[in-house]
């Protein structure tokens, strides 16, 4: 079967280089799904689950943090704020950041940025969802 050229990259380092035969990930607006020979696109992300692999069989997942792809020739490349695979996922570190985040919300403090505490929250939370294979 005809396959999808992956790439999955973050400021820090490049995630993923690697061959899909299908490829979803979290749209702005709603999941989007490529296959091979899908028309070209660019599309914002929202923080959620990219899921890789066989198009029929077990996906590999990873938690993405917002950022675009760009789909093209058979290549999907993805830009994203961060990324992680499940297996890297620090689980200890989400749930810090997570109660963190749920107790700044918590407090409601004139000084918290409540928009920024709702992004980390749903940020742990989805690694949080991934690394427990949910
Ligand atoms: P924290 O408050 O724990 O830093 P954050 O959501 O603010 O979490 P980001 O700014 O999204 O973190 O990411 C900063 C870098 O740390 C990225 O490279 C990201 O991949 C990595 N990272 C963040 N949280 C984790 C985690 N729980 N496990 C593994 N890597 C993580």
């Amino acid at each position: 079967m005809a396959t999808l050229r992956l790439e999955v990259v973050t400021p820090a380092r490049t995630v993923i280089a690697t061959e899909a035969e299908s490829v979803t990930v979290p749209g702005v607006e709603g999941r989007l799904g490529f296959l091979p020979g899908h028309a070209p696109i660019v599309a914002g992300l929202t923080i959620g689950v990219l899921e890789y692999g066989p198009a029929h069989g077990s996906k590999q997942r990873m938690a993405v943090s917002g950022g675009f792809v760009e789909v093209a020739d058979n290549k999907v490349s993805v830009l994203a704020d961060a990324a992680e695979l499940a297996s890297e996922i620090d689980v200890a570190r989400a749930m810090a950041a997570k109660e963190r985040a749920e107790r700044r919300l918590r407090e409601r403090a004139a000084n918290i940025d409540r928009a920024r505490a709702e992004a980390a929250l749903a940020r742990a939370l989805n690694r949080l969802r991934v690394a427990n294979g949910r």
